[in-house]
């Protein structure tokens, strides 16, 4: 199939395969399916959930194999290949030698819209960035529809509107590096950098080829399209120097020329106006100043009055799991940081208070060095509470810092941070482990927290 012409694309009848039965690979079978395309499936695995996309898919007339690849999945005119396989797998090096396209979902779902895409990238904090930018956005004059890595796939989103066709849509996609792989005519309205730090180096020969990946996300940008990058990342800095986009940089150290600028107390404008005080920023930590930051300047390049990037800055207050505040009790304020997995990401949310912390550790051991923790805590941590199968491991590198009591149970815990904490403390849920011990995911953590810190207030 020649895909060569974006605007001469037209699936209509051709042989499809799809590799990966997840969220993103049901989403782009349906949208072809729509579009008048023969839909194979190919999954190796066969999980709970990928028999249960089976069934759904069987139904809507998509023929399907699981368990295995056969050689069925070189019978096609075009492939849509899940962000989970490699590039360098052997059935992706075939299909290219057959001269069969290979695309990303994100790019196949490109195909169906003409409405401009903003796209966010960064090692951390796209979630939080990208739920601060729709917001922003949702305004009488912008539509925004918020997609990619955050949960509803972008082809469902293109699929939905192809039925709806809905007015001054804007699309909004939380984008991770392995969606930026197969990218043919992709091309963001805005494309958006938070920062680069190692990850995912498992999967990438070296850090160069990470953060060429990223950069796939604007290779097909003009000097009509912008980027907005965190200046004060030098790996950023450095690759955006000569861009042919319109660059913006964004500085919470108050560098360079910005959109918004900081100083101690406030933000301001290029006009010197004031858009908000420190103090009203409604998320905690300096980490979420970046992620602010970088809302607030591709939602001004979008025409976002600075009054609605204002109030949204001082109300919105976090995605769920992330230093999330979930209560005051008698003077205690909870807060559940589920979401942090690992060590560096508990180091980011003991600097984001200034308060005495009761802090939370524990669940399943991913390897991390907990001793790091202590520059972190000095001064501020009055106890720490590790449960869990890390539990001990967790006492052993902290106990001679620190006070510190093992218990089994996220329960006892919780109890324990409730009889010792004063009013003015923070109990701070910031597990810096995986959930699987004893639960299902991260997300089944931080309710059940949430659900023990309510019980409290009927005890
Ligand atoms: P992501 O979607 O990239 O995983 P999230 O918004 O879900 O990011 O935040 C996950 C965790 O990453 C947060 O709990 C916080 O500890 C940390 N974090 C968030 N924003 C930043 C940032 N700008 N810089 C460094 N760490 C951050």
């Amino acid at each position: 199939m020649d895909i060569s012409n974006k605007n001469n694309i037209n699936i209509n009848g051709a042989k499809i395969t799809v590799i990966g039965l997840g969220e993103s690979g049901e989403a782009a079978a349906l949208l072809g399916a729509h579009l008048g395309a023969n839909i194979f499936m190919s999954d190796g695995g066969s999980t709970p959930d990928i028999l249960d996309r089976k069934k759904r898919l069987i139904s809507q007339g998509i023929t399907i194999e699981i368990g295995g690849h056969t050689d069925k999945i070189y019978d096609a005119e075009l492939w849509v290949l899940s962000p989970g396989i490699p590039q360098d797998a052997s059935m992706v090096l075939t299909a290219k030698e057959k001269n069969i396209p290979v695309v990303s979902e994100i790019e196949f779902g490109s195909w169906f819209t003409q409405a401009p895409i903003l796209a966010l990238t960064g090692s951390n904090g796209k979630t939080t960035s990208v739920h601060l930018l729709s917001e922003m956005c949702n305004t009488e004059k912008i539509s925004p529809a918020l997609s990619g890595n955050v949960g509803t796939a972008f082809s469902k989103v293109i699929l939905k509107d192809l039925k709806d066709n809905p007015i001054n849509r804007v699309h909004i996609l939380e984008i991770s590096s392995f969606q930026m792989e197969n990218i043919v005519h992709f091309k963001p309205f805005i494309s958006i950098f938070l920062n680069i730090t190692p990850d995912h180096l498992d999967r990438y020969p070296g850090m160069d080829d990470y953060i060429q990946a990223k950069m796939n996300m604007i290779q097909n940008q003009t000097n009509k399209e912008h980027i907005v990058y965190n200046d004060d990342d030098p790996i950023l800095r450095k690759n955006f120097e000569d861009a042919l986009p319109i660059t913006h940089g964004f500085s919470i150290l108050g560098k360079g020329e910005t959109q918004f600028t900081m100083n101690a107390t406030k933000i301001y404008d290029d006009a010197h106006a004031t858009l908000i005080q420190l103090d009203q920023l409604a998320l905690p930590g300096r980490h979420n100043l970046a992620n602010a930051l970088a809302a607030a300047t591709a939602a001004n390049i979008l025409g976002v009055p600075n009054s609605r990037i204002a109030q949204v800055m001082s109300t919105f207050g976090g995605v769920k799991h992330r230093l999330e505040k979930v209560l005051e009790i008698n003077g205690v304020t909870y807060y559940n940081d589920s979401k942090a997995t690992n060590v560096d990401a508990v180091k980011v949310a003991l600097d984001s208070f200034d308060t005495s912390i009761h802090l939370i550790l524990g669940g399943k051991d991913k390897g991390g060095e907990f001793s790091q923790l202590l520059p972190h805590a000095q001064n501020k941590v009055k106890e720490i509470v590790a449960y869990g199968q890390a539990g001990e491991k967790i006492s052993r590198a902290l106990r001679d810092a620190v006070k510190l009591e093992q218990v089994s149970s996220l329960k006892d815990a919780v109890e324990i941070c409730h009889l010792n904490a004063d009013a003015g403390d923070i109990v701070l849920l910031s597990p810096g482990c995986a959930s699987f011990d004893q639960f299902t995911n991260f997300e089944e953590r931080g309710d059940v927290f949430k659900s023990i810190v309510k019980e409290l207030t009927q005890s």
